[in-house]
């Protein structure tokens, strides 16, 4: 979602006659977007600004602008103790940005914008036409949560949930497909959550579905509570709704969720994979994990671990719980950090193991891959299957914002590597 929100403010400052720079030091203003998921948010913050004072050491300092979440949970905090900031902007006050530059221009300092008007936001950001013209586009859908798991600071960044109505959505959706966008992920922090006035998330993917040149669809992230009968059903029928969900469990225990208030067990959590593998075959799944939340004992990590072993996740994220200020979890019992980081490694070595054989099983298969971009020397294509993975193959057609069947003959960690089926029949015609 910070990506789609730098692309904005990138679409905000042009109004001011401001653009981006290929290089940092040729800017009059610099924008750091932050994220304040997990701890050592701030320091990152500090370090990007002293990063910047080198930069500009002997030059007039850039007027310097910290946006997003850190700003929103630490701002005062960033303002007091490092002068060369300017102005803070939440996530939910970007719009505001020209404003604040200008009044910055004019010798204010230490600006402060960190009030919630989501809707005032979106109001601004309909306004402008946004330009983003990647073949693999983000939308937001949908922001903020009202969910509260102990452990995130989400609800308190990015304020409560809130949709944005249809109309936008869909308005913003041809846009981007005009500007030649092939693929749309939509975006939201509980993006299945999304409802605006009963128009749900399902709604809306049968919508998108009817756009003639949108090739793909994708949306994150999901809460699996709101895996619903309406969902399950448009992953069935949208055949533009790509086969891969990421739908975040954080633990394989019920106890470890119950004390995480994720409100669903894992019994519930299997029942709604089952459900969308009947109605969708070859569908898969990829999630996120929490190891080492407070409370968490040999027996709960197992379970975690007999989880993945049954979903066969394709790809997890997965990280040492994270203590945040002001949350429910900051005050209760922490795991020792040895312990968690032993039982992060032993499910990284499973979790990998995992996505190894399944990689392994990837290779003579043939895959239908979006191609996104060129890479390297101008030969090789960088695009993704069906279920995201990354592919790239040699080519030297301009394969951007094609869909090819691509036989696989290698993979690593994080990338497949094949043929574009054309050109092998190519290759096979100029033998004979
Ligand atoms: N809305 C999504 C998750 C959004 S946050 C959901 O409900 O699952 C993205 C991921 O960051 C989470 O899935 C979680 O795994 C991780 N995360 C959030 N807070 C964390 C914390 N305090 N410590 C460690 N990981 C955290
Ligand atoms: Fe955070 Fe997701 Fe829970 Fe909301 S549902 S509080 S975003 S982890």
């Amino acid at each position: 979602m910070n990506e789609y929100d730098s692309n904005r403010i990138k679409g905000l400052v042009r109004r001011i006659n401001y653009i981006s720079t290929k290089n940092i030091d040729e800017a009059d203003c610099y924008v750091l977007n932050t994220c304040h998921i997990r701890e050592k948010a701030t320091d990152k913050v500090y370090h990007a600004i002293g990063r910047v004072k080198k930069e500009f050491k002997n030059k007039k300092k850039p007027i310097t602008i910290i946006v997003g979440c850190v700003a929103q949970a630490e701002g005062e905090i960033l303002l007091k103790k490092e002068k060369y900031i300017d102005a803070v902007i939440g996530p939910q006050s970007y719009h505001q940005i020209n404003k604040i530059i200008l009044d910055v221009e004019n010798k204010n300092k230490n600006i402060n914008s960190t009030e919630f008007n989501v809707i005032e936001k979106f109001d601004q950001l309909n306004l402008i036409k946004n330009t983003d013209n990647k073949i693999s586009s983000f939308l937001t859908i949908q922001e903020g949560c009202d969910k509260f798991c102990k452990f995130c600071v989400v609800p308190y960044t990015r304020g409560p949930e809130h949709s944005r109505s249809s109309s936008e959505i869909l308005s913003e959706a041809k846009q981007l497909v005009d500007n030649g966008a092939k693929e749309i992920i939509l975006l939201g922090q509980n993006v299945n959550a999304y409802n605006f006035k009963n128009y749900k998330l399902s709604d809306l993917l049968f919508e998108l579905n009817e756009i003639k040149n949108l090739k793909r669809i994708r949306y994150t992230t999901s809460h699996p509570k709101d895996v619903t009968h309406d969902l399950i059903n448009a992953h069935e029928k949208c055949e533009k709704l790509m086969p891969l969900l990421h739908l975040p469990v954080q633990s394989g225990s019920s106890k470890i969720l119950q004390n995480m208030n994720r409100d669903h067990t894992i019994d519930q959590y299997l029942e709604k994979i089952e459900k969308l593998k009947e109605k969708k075959p070859g569908i898969e799944f990829s999630s996120d994990f929490i190891i080492g939340y407070p409370g968490e004992t040999e027996d709960d990590f197992n379970k975690t671990l007999l989880l993945i072993n049954k979903v066969k996740f394709i790809n997890t994220y997965s990280f040492i719980y994270s203590s945040r200020p002001g949350t429910p979890a900051s005050n209760m019992s922490k795991v020792d950090t040895k312990t968690a980081k032993e039982r992060l490694n032993i499910f990284q070595n499973v979790a990998n193991n995992i996505k190894r054989n399944y990689r392994k099983n990837l290779i003579n298969s043939i895959r239908k891959v979006l191609f996104e971009n060129i890479i390297k020397k101008g030969d090789q294509y960088f695009g993704r299957d069906e279920y995201s993975n990354s592919v790239i193959v040699k080519s030297d057609r301009n394969l951007t914002g094609e869909i090819k069947d691509v036989k696989i003959t290698q993979h690593n960690h994080n990338t497949l590597f094949g043929e574009v089926i054309l050109d092998i029949k190519k290759e096979k015609e100029y033998a004979a």
